[in-house]
């Protein structure tokens, strides 16, 4: 690892929805040291408990549609008062558009930005048959991480996880959050900013490894 990662600057863990984030996110957090910040499972927390925000977020989310900006800083903003945030954070799924990109520089120093490519005709397959342990947040795949015997029957579905919705979050994708990444190749022409593109298109172990070699770099 390089080690300008070891000092209080915040990682980026960049992509499309299903390219891989949450599944890459634990091994990047363990080799770098900096917990795992995803606006998702807070936005999901948030809707569990019923909280205002969660009822506000829950529409959106459902829609495939971004949740507004004022909402996801407030979210991050609160979160990195954290004792745990102090050191720097990997942000999984933030920041989604150039305005909350434009916020978060308020707040932290990214140092690095790791994109992982994944095509649009990928995404579906992977979208459509994810699954989640509700008891560890441990990611499965139907075909390409089928869950062990013990754990298959307690897995849940997203409910943004169907075809339909997959479509919206593409267009959103597209849309709002792929500008975010010329945004961040032009910053890294002028600052420290280190950004990576890996090949996300191989199996979950080729993807690890690609992005370690990256980050020994
Ligand atoms: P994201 O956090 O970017 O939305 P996930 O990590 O949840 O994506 O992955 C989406 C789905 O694709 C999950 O079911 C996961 O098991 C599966 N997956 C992740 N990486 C790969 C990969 N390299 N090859 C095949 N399937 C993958
Ligand atoms: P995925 O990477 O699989 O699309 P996430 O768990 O990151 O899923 O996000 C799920 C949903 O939560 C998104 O479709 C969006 O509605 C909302 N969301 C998460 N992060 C953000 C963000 N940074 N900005 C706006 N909406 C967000």
């Amino acid at each position: 690892m390089s080690s300008d990662l070891r000092t209080s600057t915040s990682i980026v863990l960049f992509g499309p929805p299903g390219a891989g984030k949450g599944t890459q996110a634990g091994n990047i957090s363990v080799a770098t040291g900096k917990p795992q910040v995803s606006t998702g499972d807070m936005l999901r927390a948030a809707v569990k408990e019923g909280t205002q925000l969660g009822i506000e977020a829950k529409g959106y989310m459902d829609a495939g549609l971004l949740v507004p900006d004022s909402i996801i800083i407030g979210l991050i903003s609160e979160r990195m008062l954290q004792d745990d945030a102090s050191g720097g954070v990997l942000f999984d799924g933030f920041p989604r558009t150039i305005a909350q990109a434009e916020e978060l520089s308020k707040i932290t120093d990214v140092s690095l930005v790791i994109m992982i490519e994944v095509p649009d005709e990928d995404i579906v397959e992977r979208i459509v048959g994810r699954r989640m342990d509700p008891q560890t947040g441990e990611i499965y795949h139907v075909k390409f991480k089928p869950a062990p015997s013990d754990v298959s029957s307690r897995l849940i579905q997203r409910k943004d996880d169907t075809e339909d919705t997959v479509r919206s979050r593409l267009d959103a994708y597209h849309l709002q959050t792929k500008p975010l990444s010329e945004w961040y190749i032009e910053a890294s022409k002028e600052t420290q900013l280190r950004v990576i593109s890996v090949d996300g298109r191989g199996g979950i172990e080729q993807v690890s490894e690609l992005i370690e070699k990256e980050l020994g770099r």
